[in-house]
C-alpha cells in the first residue's frame, strides 16, 4: 500500500516546485488526513465513469465534480489522490465550453498519498478527471476467480474506510465534506455491478450500469462491487446479493434484517435510505462488514446455519443512524461512529432476540476490549484522539467501539433508558445528514440533559470518558446469567468433579462456548486439550468465532492437532479480525514462526492490501 511519487506527468514537474509548499499550507486548516482545500470550494455531486478492467485490475476513466465555491477569489481546485495515474483535467466554464485545466500531482505522502491541485477559478462549475488506477490502489481487491467461492468469475470490491477512496477516485476524501453521487459503470458482459446507491433488482446483466445515490454522503461510504452476482429478496425492503453458492444461506441467515429496522426506526427515528440490502463478499474481506449505505458489505465468516453472529448486521444496520446519517467530522472522533453503533446494535439485539443474547454480546465485547487494551499505548485508549501524522486506519481499535458503548449505556443507566432514548432520537433527527465531532456532541448532551437533569453526572466524569485513558471505574458492564452457568460448569471439570461429557451444554449458543473457551486456564496439558477436542470438536468447528478463539488457546501451546485446520483457515479466509491475531500468537511462539511465515507468503496474495499492510508490521 505504498504510495509511490511515479505519477508526475512532465508538465505537473513543473509546476511542482513552485505550488507544493502551499498545498500542505492548506491542508492543516481542515481535517489533518486530506489535502483537500474544503474551505474554498466543495465538491456537491460526484459523477463517475468508470470501466472495470479484470485484465489489468484497472478502473479507467473519469470523475466529474460539480463545484460550489465558497471562496470567489481562490484560484485552485485540490483533491486526493493514492497512486493514481491522472491523464487530464477538464474545466465547464459558464458558456458551456470544455476546456484543459493546468494540474499537478504533488509529491506522495506516506499516510495521506498525494494533492492534485487544479489551477482554476469561480468561473469553472464542472470539473472532469481523466484517470486510472494502478497496483498501487488500495482500496480494491481484485480477486481471481480462483479467490471467489464459485471460483468461475474474477471479482471486484472496494474499501474506501478510512482514506482509501482516494485511490480508486480522485476526490475530497474526507468525512467532514458530503456529496451526493452518481455512476456508469462498465463491466465484462456477463457480471453485475453493485454499488452503495439505488440497486435496481431486476437489472438486465448486460455490463453497462448506471446508479444514483440522492442522499448526501461523506467519501468514505462511496463503494462498489462486481461479480458473479445474483439477487435473492428477503422482504419489500431488504435482499442479498451473492455469488450463487451463498444466496439462499445468507437468505435463511440474515432473515430478522427486515425486524431490525422496524425496531431501529421506532427507537431512533426514519429510516433515510431506502432499501436495504446486504452483500455477501468472498471470504478475503478484510472485515466483519461495511456499511456502505443501502447496501452493507458483509464477511461470509457470519453465515454459520444458525443465525448466532447477526449482532454483525445489527451493527451495519445501526450505521444508516450512527456513522451514515451522522458522520465522524475527522476520523479523530471515529467513536462518535463506531462507539454510537454499538451501542444501538446492542440495543436492537436486545429488542429482537431478548436480554440473555445482548447481555453474553455486551459481556464478551467487553472482555474483548480489556484484550484488545493490553497491546495499545494509554493514548489511545481515550475517545477523543489525536491522530495527527498517523494513519487513521490506526484508530479502528476496539476503544472507539466498545469504551464508546460503555460511555452511552453509562449514560443510560445514569439518566434512565427513557429519557436517554428520547435523547438519542433527537440527536439522529437534529444532526442528521451532518458531520458531528465531540465538541459539539458534548454540548447536546449538556443542553439536553446533563443541565436538564442537574446532579446526575459531572463535567469530570465526562471528561474523564472522553479524554482520559481507561475505562472509569463505575462503567456499567452487562453481567450474564448464562456465562456464570458456563463457568460453574467449566468448575466441575477443573476441579475433576465432572468429566467434560458430563457437563450440562446442551443448550449452549456460540456466546456460551466462546466464554468458555475464554475462560479456560491459558496452561493445560496435552491430554486435557484433547479431552475437550474429543468431546467437542473444536479444531474442527465451522464457525470461525469458536475455531479462532480455540487457535489463539492453543497455539502456545503446540497443541499439534489445530495446525491443519489451521493453516487451511488462512489461506482459505482474509478477515483481519481473525488472521491478525492468529498470525501475532504465530509469530509468538518460536516453534511456529518460520511455519507462519511460510503460510503467509502463500495466503498473502489472497488477502486485501488493508489486512497485508497490517502483517507485513510484524511478521517480515
Ligand atoms: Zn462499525
Amino acid at each position: 500500500m505504498k504510495p509511490t511519487n511515479l505519477f508526475f506527468t512532465s508538465f505537473s514537474l513543473l509546476l511542482c516546485v513552485v505550488i507544493h509548499g502551499k498545498v500542505f499550507a492548506n491542508a492543516a486548516a481542515t481535517d489533518s488526513h486530506s489535502f483537500a482545500n474544503v474551505q474554498d470550494v466543495r465538491t456537491t455531486n460526484l459523477s463517475l465513469d468508470l470501466t472495470v478492467d479484470f485484465t489489468r485490475k484497472q478502473l479507467s476513466g473519469y470523475a466529474e465534480h460539480q463545484l460550489q465555491w465558497l471562496n470567489p477569489k481562490a484560484t485552485r481546485f485540490i483533491v486526493d489522490t493514492r497512486a493514481l495515474v491522472v491523464e487530464k483535467v477538464q474545466g465547464l466554464a459558464a458558456d458551456g465550453q470544455w476546456s484543459d485545466i493546468k494540474y499537478v500531482l504533488g509529491i506522495a505522502d506516506p499516510i495521506k498519498g498525494q494533492p492534485l491541485t487544479m489551477q482554476l477559478t469561480p468561473k469553472v462549475s464542472t470539473v472532469r478527471i481523466f484517470y486510472h488506477t494502478t497496483d498501487g490502489t488500495t482500496g480494491l481487491q481484485w480477486l481471481s476467480a480462483m479467490q471467489t467461492t464459485e471460483k468461475k468469475q474474477p471479482f471486484l470490491f472496494s474499501q474506501s474506510q478510512a482514506i482509501h477512496a482516494r485511490s480508486w477516485i480522485p476526490l475530497q476524501d474526507t468525512p467532514a465534506v458530503r456529496l451526493t453521487y452518481q455512476a456508469h459503470i462498465r463491466t465484462p458482459k456477463d457480471l453485475l455491478a453493485v454499488m452503495s446507491a439505488d440497486n435496481s433488482k431486476n437489472t438486465e446483466r448486460d455490463g453497462d450500469y448506471q446508479f444514483s445515490m440522492p442522499q448526501k454522503v461523506p467519501a468514505y461510504l462511496i463503494a462498489l462491487a462486481v461479480g458473479d452476482l445474483h439477487f435473492k429478496e428477503m422482504s419489500e425492503q431488504t435482499g442479498i446479493y451473492a455469488e450463487k453458492a451463498w444466496l439462499d444461506k445468507a437468505v435463511y441467515e440474515f432473515a430478522d434484517t427486515q425486524k431490525m429496522i422496524d425496531v431501529a426506526s421506532k427507537l431512533y427515528g426514519e429510516y433515510h435510505w431506502g432499501r436495504y440490502d446486504l452483500l455477501i463478499l468472498p471470504s478475503s474481506f478484510p472485515f466483519g462488514g461495511m456499511e456502505n449505505p443501502r447496501l452493507s458489505f458483509i464477511t461470509p465468516t457470519v453465515i454459520t446455519g444458525d443465525r448466532s453472529l447477526v449482532s454483525l448486521i445489527a451493527h451495519e444496520l445501526a450505521h444508516s443512524w450512527s456513522g451514515n446519517l451522522i458522520t465522524n467530522s475527522s476520523w479523530n472522533d471515529l467513536w462518535i461512529n463506531e462507539g454510537f453503533t454499538n451501542f444501538v446494535e446492542n440495543r436492537l439485539m436486545r429488542e429482537v432476540y431478548g436480554d440473555a443474547r445482548a447481555d453474553m454480546e455486551a459481556n464478551l465485547s467487553y472482555h474483548e476490549l480489556l484484550r484488545d487494551m493490553h497491546g495499545l499505548s494509554p493514548l489511545d485508549t481515550a475517545l477523543r484522539v489525536d491522530l495527527t501524522g498517523r494513519d487513521p486506519d490506526d484508530a479502528f481499535s476496539l476503544v472507539p467501539y466498545v469504551k464508546g458503548q460503555l460511555f452511552l449505556s453509562w449514560l443510560e443507566f445514569k439518566f434512565g433508558q427513557a429519557r436517554f432514548d428520547e435523547f438519542m432520537a433527537g440527536y439522529f433527527g437534529k444532526h442528521q445528514f451532518q458531520s458531528m465531532d465531540t465538541k459539539v456532541f458534548l454540548q447536546f448532551l449538556t443542553e439536553q440533559l446533563i443541565n436538564k437533569y442537574p446532579g446526575v453526572v459531572t463535567a469530570q466524569q465526562i471528561e474523564q470518558w472522553v479524554d482520559k485513558p481507561g475505562i472509569p471505574a463505575d462503567a456499567v458492564v452487562s453481567q450474564s446469567d448464562a456465562f456464570v452457568k458456563v463457568e460453574a460448569q467449566l468448575k466441575l471439570w477443573l476441579t475433576q468433579e465432572q468429566p467434560l461429557r458430563r457437563l450440562n451444554t446442551t443448550k449452549w449458543t456460540v456466546h456460551e462456548w466462546l466464554h468458555f473457551i475464554n475462560q479456560l486456564p491459558r496452561e493445560l496439558s496435552f491430554a486435557q486439550l484433547s479431552e475437550l477436542d474429543e468431546v467437542y470438536m473444536f479444531s474442527s468447528s465451522l464457525n470461525a468465532e469458536i475455531f479462532v478463539a480455540w487457535a489463539r488457546l492453543t497455539i502456545p501451546q503446540n497443541y499439534p492437532p489445530i495446525f491443519t485446520p489451521l493453516r487451511k483457515f488462512l489461506l482459505e479466509v482474509g478477515r483481519t479480525k481473525f488472521v491478525v491475531p492468529l498470525y501475532k500468537e504465530l509469530k509468538a511462539n518460536p516453534e511456529k514462526s518460520g511455519w507462519a511465515s511460510a503460510i503467509y507468503r502463500d495466503a498473502r496474495a489472497g488477502y486485501h492490501p488493508l489486512t497485508q499492510s497490517q502483517i507485513d508490521k510484524f511478521l517480515f
